[in-house]
């Protein structure tokens, strides 16, 4: 805090005071200087403009933070990297987790313990010297806790299914101020409604989870012209159907700046992107896969054998920050009419802007229910379909296609102000029934109402 600050008119100067003597991180005001580049984070759709953020060093500034926030009921928010914000955050305490960032790996009983601001790369890396991998998603800039509590779908989804379903323990600062450490046996319900059901319940201090034996992949990306789209549409449906649950695959229709190894494609022209990851032998992958590069003209190809750290190079996501609405459906089905349908709003011929629109195979592991029972929703699915669009375009592409969804959405790839009030549609009903009594049980006062939230209440 400095001489600059402005004092908000939600918190009084003397129990800033005393916030400050109490949290070994700093805590920020508007006007402080390093207030606006604490909050700068990856999607540039909304920036959070709280009352005040604690730029927290250990739980314990999560802990004084938390009591802060409760005593003048103002909400909680928290941001690690900033991959999924929904709306900005205002007339709140922020709590800035990217200091929090200690990623500890233990061989022996294969698992990771990492800290609430730590992203995907730092595990990858601290694991694979002992041939172990996480179930991190396409970019390994993500953070390991935001994307673990809404699911955790990665490029071993099919094989290992969800980041939740792997967790073992937790810690969490609980609405009540308290920190918990929450396990299976040590307090179900919250183990079970934290996994799944993301920011609603507390902040998570610190993530335990398993690593999985994977040390190389077959993987990479196939690309194609947009001409080609109806084809590999087609083929690639038609091939996941008989998909091994050791491959991972989605599609994606791209409109970008420009492509990945691809120097004459024109900005903006449609090209179409199939990732594949695939666990098993690089023999049987290259068999696998030849069907898909047969599907068209392949204008790059980097499909291969890879150690798991080079897991980025499959989806080849954005590593600088930019603005995106994020948006998807849960997909029951791709018949033949669904396909004609996307190709109509989404093809090469279609009035689409998006920079990209994906279709993700889910089924395998994704589809059972995890050893412990967790909140994930959608183990019905069989595929989600998402699209990043341009700042203000309104979706041309899901509503089309909603007659084939299952009615419901996957929580972590929704961003973006408009997708606030949309973790509600996530989960089937008696899911979120067992949500929002445990939610009125552990958040009554409803601290945790920022980020993608879901109201208390009776069922
Ligand atoms: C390029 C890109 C690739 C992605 N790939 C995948 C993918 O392959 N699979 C997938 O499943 N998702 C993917 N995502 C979505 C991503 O998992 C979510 O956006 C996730 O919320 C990001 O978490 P974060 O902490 O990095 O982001 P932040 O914006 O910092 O946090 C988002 C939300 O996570 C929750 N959260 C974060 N930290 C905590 C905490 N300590 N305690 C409680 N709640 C917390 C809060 O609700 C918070 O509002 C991707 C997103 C992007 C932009």
């Amino acid at each position: 805090m400095t001489n600059s600050a402005q004092h908000h008119p939600d918190v009084e100067d003397s129990a800033v005071d005393r916030l400050v003597g109490r949290v070994k991180g700093e805590v920020l005001l508007p006007g402080d200087p390093g207030y606006d580049a604490e909050l700068a984070g990856f999607n540039e759709i909304a920036r959070h403009r709280p009352a005040l953020v604690v730029a927290a060093v250990h739980a314990e500034d999560v802990v004084a933070a938390v009591r802060f926030a409760r005593e003048r009921r103002l909400a909680v928010g928290v941001q690690a990297t900033g991959h999924g914000i929904a709306a900005p955050d205002e007339h709140t305490v922020l709590i800035s987790t990217r200091r929090m960032n200690t990623v500890a790996v233990d061989p022996a009983s294969r698992t990771a313990r990492a800290e609430a601001g730590a992203q995907w790369h730092q595990v990858i890396a601290a694991a694979a010297p002992h041939h172990l991998a996480p179930l991190n998603g396409s970019s390994p800039l993500v953070g390991v806790v935001g994307y673990t509590l809404g699911g955790g779908l990665g490029p071993l989804g099919r094989q290992y299914g969800y980041a939740a379903d792997h967790v073992t323990r937790f810690d969490i600062v609980t609405a009540d101020g308290r920190h918990r450490t929450v396990t299976a046996d040590a307090d179900p319900d919250l183990f079970w409604a934290v996994r799944g059901g993301k920011g609603n319940f507390g902040v998570v201090t610190a993530l335990e989870f398993a690593l999985m034996p994977v040390r190389r992949l077959y993987g990479g990306g196939l690309y194609f012209p947009g001409e080609s789209a109806a084809a590999l549409l087609r083929t690639w449906r038609d091939w996941t159907r008989q998909a091994p649950e050791a491959m991972t695959s989605s599609l994606a229709l791209l409109r970008l700046p420009g492509l990945p190894g691809v120097p004459d494609h024109p900005a903006g022209r449609l090209a179409v992107h199939v990732r594949i990851a695939f666990t098993g032998p690089a023999e049987e992958g290259e068999r696998l896969v030849r069907p898909l590069r047969e599907a068209g003209p392949v204008l790059a190809d980097t499909v291969a054998e890879m150690p798991y750290t080079s897991v980025a190079d499959i989806h080849q996501d954005p590593t600088e920050p930019l603005p995106y609405h994020e948006r998807n459906i849960v997909l029951r089905d791709l018949d033949d009419a669904a396909l004609a349908r996307l190709l109509e709003v989404a093809g090469p011929d279609a009035d689409c802007t998006d920079p990209m629109v994906e279709v993700r195979q889910l089924g395998g592991a994704l589809s059972r229910p995890p050893a412990v029972p967790n909140a994930v929703g959608s183990r019905d699915g069989a595929f989600t379909l998402s699209t990043l669009c341009l700042p203000g375009s309104p979706d041309r592409v899901l509503a089309p296609l909603s007659g084939w969804g299952t009615g419901r959405r996957y929580l972590n790839f929704l961003a973006g102000p408009d997708t606030a009030g949309a973790a509600a549609d996530c989960y089937d009903e008696p899911t979120r029934a067992r949500l929002t009594l445990l939610k009125e049980r552990y958040d009554p006062e409803n601290l945790f109402r920022r980020g993608h939230a879901l109201k208390p209440g009776p069922a």
